[in-house]
């Protein structure tokens, strides 16, 4: 810009230069003329007056060098002539400023002359004897003027040019300082050229523009990698080479992988044959959801491929962990097939026993042992699909049943009534001890926690055995406690004992009447209502079940 200022200066002072140098020519030229004609003018007179005095001989050794001095008689003919030969001469009584000198005494002209290629200056004066003596000259060209001033010129020219040239880098810097000084980060700020106020006014309102968008992006961004990144599924992107572009936080946790891994290919993070056919299909365009096993875990891998104009740019992955799905579901297949077969057996016997009876082949003395049999194995039949709806009733939260306020007391008391023809049967003893103690839970599922402890207690106690429920009323918790002199369980065994048909000895389990579900109810009960279970046990020295309600 300023190359542009500067040149556009230099050129308009040059040619105002030029175009004054030309005008003044013109005019010093206009002015020599008249100056030039003034003098002929005089020389004629002088002559004429010389002529007049001296007749012819005033011509002798006159020198003219740059005039010619014609004397022409009053009929015309040239009487002398500095330049030519008068006889050669023809009549000049016909030339205008002869004819303008014989009417008014004094006449003028000029001529431009074929022969000398220039343009000639005539004055002519009548003499009292009616000659007439006609001076004439060149006139200056302007040519002539301008080489006449030729160095005076060429030195107003460097001065000129050079004063240009100056004037030209001052005032072109001078021009483009106030914008090179713009401040663009505060636009309306800027006053010095009111030209641009408009382009800067525009430039403020876009830099608001900008603003805002900006900060609405990064507001939209905010809000993405914010559920994103609190989302419990795993989000992968990757590209078309399966390189990761972004990761959300569970997916990093869930494939247990560095937080470092952007840029880096998926199957080098995750050497996974299932992931690799997933991804080639994805990559392929097909939608696909596959369940793998990653690290030992199971994870749902729904994958599908990124479209933008018209081609595959990538793939996202999106990973939910489906192990305790998973798991849930082995669980619900074996709690089935257990179901299904704890039933069996006690359906087999007594369809065997009704079989026997109804061909006959019982002796009538042995009808009632039968029946008994029959009813046993009802009976623990009944016992099992009460565990089962229980259980499957606590599965389902026991929402339907109401929370109130239980003394704990009160319910062991009521637990060991009804179990008192059982303590009569092993033939142990039992002692409740403690004071009461009220805690806020579902009474039906406290029973419940209370019986099958209690019961438990009885089963596997020793002849002559004892049993002892305590009932604590703690600070922060009501405790029960219900211990024994049975047979006790062996480490290896008491994690699993509150699993689903879990039992130590299962043809013993059977026999006191077990169905291995009843520890599965209390762990389920004290759950609903955040209770801590501990369990110490000796095998052949006892057991005690400890469980804290916190109030
Ligand atoms: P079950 O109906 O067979 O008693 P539980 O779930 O109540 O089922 O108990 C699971 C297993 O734990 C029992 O089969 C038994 O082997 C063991 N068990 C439970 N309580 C005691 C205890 N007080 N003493 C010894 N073993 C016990």
């Amino acid at each position: 810009m300023t190359k542009r200022i500067f040149r556009s200066i230099c050129i308009a002072a040059l040619v105002v230069f030029f175009a004054s140098i030309a005008l003044i020519m013109d005019v010093l030229y206009d002015y020599f003329s008249i100056v030039q004609q003034s003098q002929l003018k005089i020389q004629t007179s002088l002559a004429a007056q010389g002529v007049s005095n001296e007749g012819i001989r005033y011509f002798d050794n006159l020198k003219t060098d740059n005039y010619r001095i014609t004397w022409i008689s009053s009929d015309g003919t040239v009487l002398y002539d500095s330049q030519s030969d008068t006889a050669d001469m023809e009549n000049h009584l016909e030339r205008e400023e002869v004819v303008e000198a014989i009417s008014t005494g004094y006449g003028e002209s000029k001529r431009y002359s074929e022969t000398l290629m220039e343009r000639l200056l005539y004055s002519a004066q009548l003499l009292e004897d009616g000659t007439i003596i006609r001076f004439s000259t060149a006139q200056n060209s302007i040519l002539t003027l301008i080489l006449g001033m030729s160095q005076p010129i060429c030195i107003v020219i460097a001065v000129a040019v050079a004063l240009s040239i100056f004037l030209a880098v001052r005032l072109s810097k001078r021009i483009v300082k106030p914008l090179n000084e713009l401040d663009l980060d505060e636009p309306l700020n800027n006053e010095e050229y009111d030209e641009i106020a408009p382009l800067l006014r525009r430039i403020s309102s876009q830099q608001e523009q900008l603003k805002r968008q900006e900060a609405q992006l990064q507001r939209k961004q905010n809000e993405l990698d914010t559920i994103i990144g609190s989302m419990t599924e795993g989000m992968v992107l990757l590209n078309q080479k399966g390189k990761i572009i972004s990761i959300n936080p569970a997916a990093i946790r869930l494939l247990n992988i560095s937080e470092y891994c952007v840029g880096e290919d998926i199957l080098t993070v995750s050497r996974n044959l299932d992931l690799q056919n997933l991804l080639v299909k994805a990559m392929n365009g097909n939608e696909v959801e596959h369940v793998i096993e990653l690290n030992g875990e199971s994870y749902q891998i729904n994958a599908g491929p990124v479209v933008a104009d018209n081609a595959i740019s990538g793939v996202a992955l999106l990973l939910f962990d489906v192990t305790e799905k998973e798991k849930a579901e082995q669980m619900r297949r074996e709690f089935t097939a257990n179901v299904s077969h704890e039933l069996k057996t006690p359906l087999h016997s007594i369809s065997g026993y009704a079989e026997l009876l109804k061909n006959g082949m019982v002796k009538s003395e042995d009808i009632e042992s039968f029946a008994e049999k029959i009813f046993i194995e009802a009976q623990r039949m009944v016992h099992l699909v009460e565990d089962i709806i229980s259980l499957s009733h606590l599965d389902e939260g026991a929402n339907d049943m109401k929370s109130e306020t239980v003394d704990l007391y009160e319910l062991a008391k009521t637990a060991v009534k009804s179990l008192e023809a059982e303590i009569n049967d092993a033939g142990i003893s039992i002692e409740l001890d403690g004071e009461s103690a009220c805690l806020n839970g579902i009474p039906q599922l406290l029973y419940g926690i209370v019986y099958n402890l209690c019961d438990n207690a009885i089963k596997y106690n020793r002849e002559n055995g004892k049993a002892l429920i305590e009932v604590k009323n703690e600070e922060s918790a009501v405790v029960l406690s219900v211990s024994d002199t049975g047979i006790g369980i062996a480490p290896e065994h008491q994690e699993r004992i509150f699993e689903r048909f879990y039992r130590v000895d299962k043809s013993h389990s059977k026999e006191v009447g077990g169905t291995g579900l009843g520890l599965s109810i209390v762990k389920h009960a004290a759950k609903i209502h955040n209770a801590k279970i501990e369990l110490h046990s000796i095998v052949n020295g006892g057991t005690t079940v400890i469980i804290r309600f916190p109030k």
